[in-house]
Protein backbone atom coordinates (compact mmCIF):
# COMPACT_ATOMS: atom_id res chain seq x y z
CA UNK A 1 0.00 0.00 0.00
CA UNK A 2 1.36 3.40 -1.19
CA UNK A 3 1.87 5.92 1.81
CA UNK A 4 0.94 9.99 0.97
CA UNK A 5 1.31 12.44 2.74
CA UNK A 6 -1.22 14.71 0.47
CA UNK A 7 -4.49 13.40 -1.77
CA UNK A 8 -6.92 15.19 -3.66
CA UNK A 9 -10.51 14.67 -2.71
CA UNK A 10 -13.08 16.61 -4.71
CA UNK A 11 -10.53 17.93 -6.76
CA UNK A 12 -8.96 19.81 -3.38
CA UNK A 13 -5.94 18.37 -2.04
CA UNK A 14 -6.33 17.45 1.37
CA UNK A 15 -3.91 15.98 4.01
CA UNK A 16 -0.70 18.26 4.18
CA UNK A 17 -0.33 21.36 6.06
CA UNK A 18 0.31 23.38 3.04
CA UNK A 19 -2.28 21.42 0.84
CA UNK A 20 -4.40 24.41 0.92
CA UNK A 21 -1.51 26.48 -0.14
CA UNK A 22 -0.99 23.97 -2.79
CA UNK A 23 -4.43 24.20 -3.79
CA UNK A 24 -4.87 28.16 -4.26
CA UNK A 25 -1.71 27.76 -6.09
CA UNK A 26 -2.77 25.12 -8.79
CA UNK A 27 -6.00 27.16 -9.26
CA UNK A 28 -4.04 30.75 -9.58
CA UNK A 29 -2.54 29.26 -12.32
CA UNK A 30 -4.74 27.42 -13.70
CA UNK A 31 -7.35 30.42 -13.98
CA UNK A 32 -4.28 32.73 -15.23
CA UNK A 33 -3.99 30.61 -18.26
CA UNK A 34 -7.51 30.52 -18.77
CA UNK A 35 -7.77 34.33 -18.28
CA UNK A 36 -5.32 34.57 -21.31
CA UNK A 37 -7.37 32.47 -23.53
CA UNK A 38 -10.48 34.43 -22.76
CA UNK A 39 -9.28 37.47 -23.62
CA UNK A 40 -6.87 35.71 -26.48
CA UNK A 41 -10.42 35.06 -27.65
CA UNK A 42 -12.15 38.52 -26.94
CA UNK A 43 -10.23 40.62 -28.72
CA UNK A 44 -10.03 38.95 -31.72
CA UNK A 45 -10.05 41.26 -35.22
CA UNK A 46 -13.14 42.63 -34.51
CA UNK A 47 -13.04 42.92 -30.47
CA UNK A 48 -16.19 41.54 -28.08
CA UNK A 49 -17.65 44.47 -26.24
CA UNK A 50 -16.52 44.84 -23.09
CA UNK A 51 -19.36 43.80 -21.46
CA UNK A 52 -19.46 40.46 -23.07
CA UNK A 53 -15.51 39.86 -22.22
CA UNK A 54 -16.33 40.58 -18.80
CA UNK A 55 -19.40 38.04 -18.50
CA UNK A 56 -17.01 35.69 -20.80
CA UNK A 57 -14.25 36.29 -17.78
CA UNK A 58 -17.11 35.61 -14.90
CA UNK A 59 -18.74 32.45 -16.14
CA UNK A 60 -15.25 30.73 -17.40
CA UNK A 61 -12.38 32.12 -15.24
CA UNK A 62 -13.87 32.88 -11.92
CA UNK A 63 -15.39 29.78 -11.25
CA UNK A 64 -11.79 28.40 -10.99
CA UNK A 65 -10.58 30.54 -8.46
CA UNK A 66 -13.66 30.03 -6.46
CA UNK A 67 -14.49 26.69 -6.22
CA UNK A 68 -14.89 25.47 -2.38
CA UNK A 69 -14.20 28.97 -1.05
CA UNK A 70 -16.54 28.53 1.36
CA UNK A 71 -14.04 26.27 3.55
CA UNK A 72 -10.92 27.47 2.20
CA UNK A 73 -11.63 31.08 2.94
CA UNK A 74 -10.36 31.43 6.49
CA UNK A 75 -7.29 29.51 5.63
CA UNK A 76 -4.07 31.76 6.13
CA UNK A 77 -2.87 30.80 2.69
CA UNK A 78 -6.39 32.48 1.48
CA UNK A 79 -4.37 36.12 2.29
CA UNK A 80 -1.90 35.50 -0.48
CA UNK A 81 -3.99 33.51 -2.68
CA UNK A 82 -6.82 36.75 -2.71
CA UNK A 83 -3.78 38.59 -3.64
CA UNK A 84 -3.12 36.52 -6.30
CA UNK A 85 -6.41 36.45 -7.32
CA UNK A 86 -7.11 40.20 -7.46
CA UNK A 87 -4.05 40.47 -9.71
CA UNK A 88 -5.75 38.59 -12.16
CA UNK A 89 -8.77 40.02 -12.26
CA UNK A 90 -7.26 43.52 -12.79
CA UNK A 91 -5.15 42.11 -15.41
CA UNK A 92 -7.73 41.09 -17.05
CA UNK A 93 -9.53 44.40 -16.98
CA UNK A 94 -6.28 46.01 -18.12
CA UNK A 95 -6.29 43.89 -21.29
CA UNK A 96 -9.93 44.70 -22.51
CA UNK A 97 -9.31 47.87 -21.70
CA UNK A 98 -5.81 48.30 -22.95
CA UNK A 99 -4.52 50.18 -20.03
CA UNK A 100 -0.70 49.53 -20.22
CA UNK A 101 0.13 51.69 -17.45
CA UNK A 102 -0.14 51.35 -13.72
CA UNK A 103 -3.61 51.96 -12.62
CA UNK A 104 -5.18 51.36 -9.12
CA UNK A 105 -7.17 47.78 -8.81
CA UNK A 106 -10.06 50.35 -7.37
CA UNK A 107 -10.78 51.89 -10.72
CA UNK A 108 -10.65 48.19 -12.78
CA UNK A 109 -13.39 46.89 -10.34
CA UNK A 110 -15.41 50.00 -9.95
CA UNK A 111 -15.56 50.71 -13.75
CA UNK A 112 -16.37 46.50 -14.94
CA UNK A 113 -18.73 46.17 -11.77
CA UNK A 114 -16.63 43.23 -10.49
CA UNK A 115 -16.91 42.19 -7.24
CA UNK A 116 -13.49 41.91 -5.20
CA UNK A 117 -12.56 37.98 -4.77
CA UNK A 118 -12.72 39.07 -0.56
CA UNK A 119 -16.35 39.81 -1.26
CA UNK A 120 -17.47 36.70 -3.20
CA UNK A 121 -15.58 34.53 -0.34
CA UNK A 122 -17.30 36.18 2.26
CA UNK A 123 -20.87 35.62 0.50
CA UNK A 124 -19.66 31.96 -0.53
CA UNK A 125 -18.78 31.45 4.06
CA UNK A 126 -22.23 33.29 4.98
CA UNK A 127 -24.16 30.78 2.62
CA UNK A 128 -22.25 27.68 3.91
CA UNK A 129 -22.65 29.14 7.58
CA UNK A 130 -26.28 29.69 6.76
CA UNK A 131 -26.73 25.65 5.23
CA UNK A 132 -25.17 24.00 8.69
CA UNK A 133 -27.08 26.36 11.01
CA UNK A 134 -30.07 24.59 9.00
CA UNK A 135 -28.74 20.77 9.59
CA UNK A 136 -30.08 18.89 12.71
CA UNK A 137 -27.37 17.29 15.22
CA UNK A 138 -28.24 14.31 13.74
CA UNK A 139 -26.23 15.09 10.47
CA UNK A 140 -22.29 14.92 11.85
CA UNK A 141 -21.44 17.64 9.96
CA UNK A 142 -24.34 19.82 11.65
CA UNK A 143 -22.95 18.13 15.24
CA UNK A 144 -19.11 18.96 14.32
CA UNK A 145 -19.83 22.73 13.32
CA UNK A 146 -22.18 23.64 16.43
CA UNK A 147 -19.81 21.55 18.40
CA UNK A 148 -16.48 24.04 16.86
CA UNK A 149 -18.90 26.93 17.34
CA UNK A 150 -19.36 26.32 21.31
CA UNK A 151 -16.00 26.08 21.68
CA UNK A 152 -15.57 29.92 20.05
CA UNK A 153 -17.78 31.16 22.21
CA UNK A 154 -15.70 30.00 25.11
CA UNK A 155 -13.03 31.22 23.68
CA UNK A 156 -10.87 27.84 21.62
CA UNK A 157 -10.71 26.94 18.36
CA UNK A 158 -8.86 30.32 17.12
CA UNK A 159 -7.83 29.86 13.76
CA UNK A 160 -10.85 27.88 12.68
CA UNK A 161 -13.29 28.04 10.23
CA UNK A 162 -16.25 29.30 12.60
CA UNK A 163 -13.73 31.80 14.62
CA UNK A 164 -13.79 33.06 11.23
CA UNK A 165 -17.03 33.23 10.63
CA UNK A 166 -17.86 34.95 13.87
CA UNK A 167 -15.10 37.70 13.20
CA UNK A 168 -17.42 38.03 9.41
CA UNK A 169 -20.77 37.91 11.44
CA UNK A 170 -19.47 40.94 13.76
CA UNK A 171 -18.68 43.82 11.17
CA UNK A 172 -22.92 43.32 10.21
CA UNK A 173 -25.27 44.37 13.38
CA UNK A 174 -27.81 42.85 12.13
CA UNK A 175 -25.94 39.40 12.15
CA UNK A 176 -24.69 39.18 16.11
CA UNK A 177 -28.22 37.85 16.65
CA UNK A 178 -27.39 35.38 14.09
CA UNK A 179 -24.30 34.18 15.51
CA UNK A 180 -25.80 33.99 18.75
CA UNK A 181 -28.88 31.60 18.02
CA UNK A 182 -27.36 29.99 15.01
CA UNK A 183 -29.97 30.58 13.19
CA UNK A 184 -29.91 32.40 10.13
CA UNK A 185 -32.33 35.00 9.01
CA UNK A 186 -35.19 35.09 6.41
CA UNK A 187 -33.76 35.26 2.87
CA UNK A 188 -30.18 34.47 4.14
CA UNK A 189 -28.21 34.54 0.65
CA UNK A 190 -30.08 37.77 -0.18
CA UNK A 191 -28.83 39.33 3.35
CA UNK A 192 -25.74 37.64 3.35
CA UNK A 193 -25.24 39.26 -0.20
CA UNK A 194 -26.74 42.79 0.61
CA UNK A 195 -24.43 43.26 3.53
CA UNK A 196 -21.20 41.99 1.70
CA UNK A 197 -21.98 44.68 -0.76
CA UNK A 198 -22.72 47.66 1.29
CA UNK A 199 -19.32 46.61 3.41
CA UNK A 200 -17.26 46.76 0.42
CA UNK A 201 -19.09 49.73 -1.35
CA UNK A 202 -18.06 51.96 1.54
CA UNK A 203 -14.06 50.81 1.46
CA UNK A 204 -14.29 51.03 -2.37
CA UNK A 205 -15.85 54.58 -1.90
CA UNK A 206 -13.30 55.46 0.71
CA UNK A 207 -10.44 54.21 -1.90
CA UNK A 208 -11.57 56.74 -4.30
CA UNK A 209 -12.01 59.58 -2.37
CA UNK A 210 -8.82 59.31 -0.90
CA UNK A 211 -7.50 59.02 -4.67
CA UNK A 212 -9.52 62.03 -5.76
CA UNK A 213 -6.71 63.98 -5.97
CA UNK A 214 -4.63 61.76 -7.81
CA UNK A 215 -5.61 59.28 -10.65
CA UNK A 216 -8.75 58.37 -9.75
CA UNK A 217 -10.07 62.36 -10.03
CA UNK A 218 -12.58 61.12 -13.43
CA UNK A 219 -13.92 58.33 -11.29
CA UNK A 220 -14.92 60.29 -8.57
CA UNK A 221 -16.54 63.13 -10.15
CA UNK A 222 -18.51 60.80 -13.08
CA UNK A 223 -18.50 57.88 -11.25
CA UNK A 224 -18.60 54.29 -12.82
CA UNK A 225 -20.05 54.13 -16.39
CA UNK A 226 -23.42 53.06 -16.37
CA UNK A 227 -23.54 50.67 -19.50
CA UNK A 228 -23.41 52.41 -22.39
CA UNK A 229 -19.77 52.49 -22.72
CA UNK A 230 -19.33 49.22 -21.96
CA UNK A 231 -21.74 47.90 -24.40
CA UNK A 232 -18.80 49.24 -27.05
CA UNK A 233 -16.17 47.44 -28.42
CA UNK A 234 -12.67 49.40 -28.44
CA UNK A 235 -11.70 49.26 -31.63
CA UNK A 236 -11.74 53.07 -32.38
CA UNK A 237 -8.53 54.75 -30.79
CA UNK A 238 -10.34 57.47 -29.35
CA UNK A 239 -12.98 54.74 -27.08
CA UNK A 240 -9.63 54.31 -25.95
CA UNK A 241 -8.60 57.43 -25.07
CA UNK A 242 -11.56 57.60 -23.66
CA UNK A 243 -10.96 54.94 -21.05
CA UNK A 244 -7.28 55.99 -20.71
CA UNK A 245 -8.68 59.31 -19.18
CA UNK A 246 -11.22 57.85 -16.90
CA UNK A 247 -8.10 55.52 -15.41
CA UNK A 248 -5.86 58.29 -15.17
CA UNK A 249 -3.56 56.29 -17.79
CA UNK A 250 -2.16 58.96 -19.71
CA UNK A 251 0.30 61.31 -19.32
CA UNK A 252 -1.41 64.92 -18.05
CA UNK A 253 0.34 67.12 -15.32
CA UNK A 254 -1.83 66.08 -12.87
CA UNK A 255 -1.58 62.14 -13.54
CA UNK A 256 2.18 62.79 -13.84
CA UNK A 257 1.92 64.57 -10.36
CA UNK A 258 0.40 61.81 -9.02
CA UNK A 259 1.80 59.32 -9.88
CA UNK A 260 5.50 60.12 -9.48
CA UNK A 261 7.04 59.77 -6.12
CA UNK A 262 9.69 62.28 -6.86
CA UNK A 263 7.19 65.11 -7.75
CA UNK A 264 5.12 64.86 -4.79
CA UNK A 265 5.77 68.86 -3.99
CA UNK A 266 3.63 69.30 -6.87
CA UNK A 267 0.39 70.09 -4.98
CA UNK A 268 -2.63 69.69 -6.86
CA UNK A 269 -3.72 73.51 -6.97
CA UNK A 270 0.20 74.03 -8.50
CA UNK A 271 0.17 71.41 -11.29
CA UNK A 272 -1.46 74.27 -14.05
CA UNK A 273 -1.88 73.41 -17.82
CA UNK A 274 1.55 74.18 -19.46
CA UNK A 275 0.03 74.60 -22.52
CA UNK A 276 -1.71 77.33 -21.27
CA UNK A 277 1.02 79.02 -19.72
CA UNK A 278 2.81 78.50 -22.68
CA UNK A 279 0.23 81.20 -23.94
CA UNK A 280 0.65 83.51 -21.10
CA UNK A 281 -2.45 82.60 -19.73
CA UNK A 282 -2.38 80.98 -16.06
CA UNK A 283 -4.71 78.17 -16.72
CA UNK A 284 -6.31 75.85 -14.54
CA UNK A 285 -5.03 72.47 -13.27
CA UNK A 286 -4.07 70.12 -16.39
CA UNK A 287 -6.56 67.52 -15.52
CA UNK A 288 -8.96 65.70 -17.82
CA UNK A 289 -11.80 67.87 -17.29
CA UNK A 290 -9.22 70.82 -18.05
CA UNK A 291 -7.99 69.43 -20.99
CA UNK A 292 -11.25 68.28 -22.93
CA UNK A 293 -13.86 71.27 -21.64
CA UNK A 294 -11.74 74.53 -20.91
CA UNK A 295 -8.04 74.58 -22.56
CA UNK A 296 -7.98 76.75 -25.28
CA UNK A 297 -5.66 74.80 -27.12
CA UNK A 298 -7.82 72.89 -28.54
CA UNK A 299 -10.78 75.20 -28.95
CA UNK A 300 -11.38 74.70 -32.50
CA UNK A 301 -11.80 70.78 -32.31
CA UNK A 302 -14.17 70.92 -29.21
CA UNK A 303 -16.71 73.44 -30.94
CA UNK A 304 -16.10 71.77 -34.13
CA UNK A 305 -17.06 68.27 -32.31
CA UNK A 306 -19.82 70.45 -30.22
CA UNK A 307 -21.61 71.33 -33.87
CA UNK A 308 -21.48 67.97 -35.36
CA UNK A 309 -22.86 66.35 -32.74
CA UNK A 310 -25.72 69.22 -32.66
CA UNK A 311 -26.30 68.13 -36.40
CA UNK A 312 -26.22 64.51 -35.56
CA UNK A 313 -29.13 65.03 -33.23
CA UNK A 314 -31.38 66.61 -35.70
CA UNK A 315 -34.77 66.68 -34.72
CA UNK A 316 -34.29 64.59 -32.09
CA UNK A 317 -35.85 65.72 -28.26
CA UNK A 318 -32.52 64.96 -25.84
CA UNK A 319 -33.44 67.93 -23.18
CA UNK A 320 -30.32 66.92 -21.23
CA UNK A 321 -27.56 66.52 -23.43
CA UNK A 322 -28.17 69.74 -25.38
CA UNK A 323 -28.13 71.51 -21.93
CA UNK A 324 -25.13 69.94 -20.70
CA UNK A 325 -23.60 70.83 -24.06
CA UNK A 326 -23.75 74.48 -22.97
CA UNK A 327 -21.65 73.78 -19.81
CA UNK A 328 -18.04 72.80 -19.31
CA UNK A 329 -19.53 70.39 -16.32
CA UNK A 330 -21.71 68.93 -18.67
CA UNK A 331 -19.48 68.15 -21.74
CA UNK A 332 -17.56 66.65 -19.26
CA UNK A 333 -19.24 63.65 -18.80
CA UNK A 334 -20.49 63.88 -22.55
CA UNK A 335 -16.89 63.40 -23.72
CA UNK A 336 -15.77 61.22 -20.58
CA UNK A 337 -18.97 59.39 -19.58
CA UNK A 338 -22.34 57.28 -20.63
CA UNK A 339 -24.84 59.32 -17.93
CA UNK A 340 -26.65 61.58 -21.03
CA UNK A 341 -27.03 58.82 -23.36
CA UNK A 342 -29.94 57.06 -22.22
CA UNK A 343 -32.27 59.74 -24.06
CA UNK A 344 -30.95 58.94 -27.31
CA UNK A 345 -32.05 55.99 -30.01
CA UNK A 346 -29.25 53.55 -30.60
CA UNK A 347 -28.41 54.75 -34.40
CA UNK A 348 -28.27 58.57 -32.86
CA UNK A 349 -26.06 56.76 -30.04
CA UNK A 350 -23.74 55.57 -32.20
CA UNK A 351 -23.29 58.35 -34.42
CA UNK A 352 -23.15 60.88 -31.60
CA UNK A 353 -20.29 58.10 -30.13
CA UNK A 354 -18.49 57.93 -33.21
CA UNK A 355 -18.05 62.25 -33.64
CA UNK A 356 -16.84 62.71 -29.62
CA UNK A 357 -13.98 59.15 -30.05
CA UNK A 358 -12.95 61.32 -33.05
CA UNK A 359 -12.50 64.15 -31.18
CA UNK A 360 -11.03 62.25 -28.38
CA UNK A 361 -8.18 60.72 -31.16
CA UNK A 362 -7.51 64.20 -32.38
CA UNK A 363 -7.25 66.04 -29.79
CA UNK A 364 -5.04 63.63 -28.41
CA UNK A 365 -2.75 63.24 -31.22
CA UNK A 366 -2.54 67.20 -30.93
CA UNK A 367 -1.89 67.29 -27.72
CA UNK A 368 0.76 64.84 -27.80
CA UNK A 369 2.93 66.85 -30.38
CA UNK A 370 2.39 70.18 -27.90
CA UNK A 371 3.05 68.27 -25.29
CA UNK A 372 6.23 66.64 -26.36
CA UNK A 373 7.81 70.51 -26.06
CA UNK A 374 7.75 69.47 -22.35
CA UNK A 375 9.06 66.08 -21.46
CA UNK A 376 12.17 64.07 -22.36
CA UNK A 377 12.33 62.55 -26.32
CA UNK A 378 10.45 59.39 -25.67
CA UNK A 379 8.77 59.47 -22.56
CA UNK A 380 5.99 61.84 -21.88
CA UNK A 381 6.13 60.70 -18.45
CA UNK A 382 9.31 62.44 -17.59
CA UNK A 383 9.22 66.39 -17.16
CA UNK A 384 12.80 67.86 -18.37
ZN1 LIG B 1 -4.63 74.52 -20.97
Amino acid sequence: MNITGEYRYLGVEFGSPTSWKSYLERVCTCARIRMREVWYCARGRIPLDIATSVRLFKSLVRPILEYSAAIWGFHSAAERALKSMKRIHTDFGKCILYLQRQVPSEYIFRELGLQRPEERVDIAMLCLFGRLCQMGPERLAGHVFRGRCNQVDAGQARGSWCAHLKQLMAREPSFHSVWRLRSPLHKWQSRAWAACRDHYTVMSETTIANQSLGKLDVLSHLGPCSGALLRSSLRHKGARIRFKLRAGALPLLWTIAASQQGLDYLEPENRVCLLCLQRGQHGEVDNARHLLCVCPRFEELRNNCLVRIDLALGLTTAPRLRMAMNHTEGCYSLFLGDSLFGELQPDIHRKVDKIICNFLRALWRQRETLWSAFTKEGDPWSLR
